[in-house]
């Protein structure tokens, strides 16, 4: 992923928290895109009301998912990789929000650099995982 461009996530509250609190989130990339974060309720749907942070729930969840969608979709722009990043982001995103989400403040940024980061170490946990379970079964 040498050549992919930065893409730059920010939230923040425009209000006091209130039961609906106004939040904006958007996406800036060095290539020029830029963009209120769409929800992707067809993609999942967890708050129709819209996105939150700072604590586990729905509104949280939400945000959690359309952070990782997107960063795919505008990485990867072929349909079939864009296809298998929904997946992808379906496995990962309870974690990224428990790890990010939940901890964030009234504004907070995160760059796809970071993203990709602890995606890949994601994937390295569970392959040390998968190759610990293996040795197991086979010293049987
Ligand atoms: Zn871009």
């Amino acid at each position: 992923m040498s050549d992919a461009h930065v893409i730059r996530y920010r939230g923040q509250r425009l209000g006091p928290r209130a039961s609906l609190p106004e939040v904006q989130v958007t996406s800036e990339c060095e290539c020029g895109v830029r963009v209120a974060l769409p929800l992707y309720l067809d993609k999942v749907n967890h708050s129709p009301t819209g996105f939150e942070w700072g604590y586990e729930g729905s509104g949280p969840a939400q945000l959690a998912f359309a952070i990782l969608y997107h960063y795919y979709c505008h990485e990867f722009k072929s349909e079939l990789v864009k296809s298998l990043g929904v997946s992808r982001v379906r496995e990962l995103y309870q974690s990224f929000k428990r790890d990010f989400v939940t901890k964030w403040g009234d504004t907070w940024e995160i760059t796809s650099t970071e993203l990709g980061a602890w995606i890949d170490h994601q994937y390295e946990e569970r392959d040390k995982r998968c190759q610990s379970t293996g040795k197991e079964l086979s010293s049987k």
